[in-house]
């Protein structure tokens, strides 16, 4: 078992919260074996996103902030894509906007491409041409 991680999970004042004796009532933090938010940290994304608010700024700083864009040059553009045209088959092919280039492909290499091979594909073509 283990608690929300809400900074003010305690604060919200639903029925399940409620703990104690007679007299000696208190709203308190979930607790569950597991929960569906941030991982399983947090029993609503309102928890969620109180955490987020308290802690994001302290967060960034030791993990450290983006100071400069990131970015996916020409050569690892390209991504999967498919064009369905009624009532033609779909038309399977590697796209990459960037070069303006499209490699169709069949249904076959459509489905065993993936992020891991998708640049030993495209190195492959590249020595064919
Ligand atoms: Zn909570």
């Amino acid at each position: 078992m283990k608690y929300c991680q809400g900074t003010k999970c305690h604060q919200y004042r639903t029925k399940d919260r409620i703990r104690g004796n007679k007299g000696s009532k208190y709203y308190g933090t979930r607790r569950r074996s597991d929960f569906n938010y941030g991982n399983g940290n947090f029993c609503s994304l309102n928890c969620l996103y109180d955490w987020i608010n308290d802690h994001i700024d302290n967060a960034l700083n030791h993990f450290g902030r983006l100071t400069e864009p990131k970015k996916i040059m020409c050569q690892n553009a390209w991504y999967k894509d498919y064009i369905y045209r009624y009532p033609d088959d779909a038309n399977y092919c590697l796209r990459n906007d960037l070069l303006g280039k499209r490699i169709p492909l069949s249904e076959q290499q459509w489905e065993n491409i993936d992020d891991n091979n998708i640049s030993a594909f495209i190195s492959s073509q590249s020595i064919k041409e």
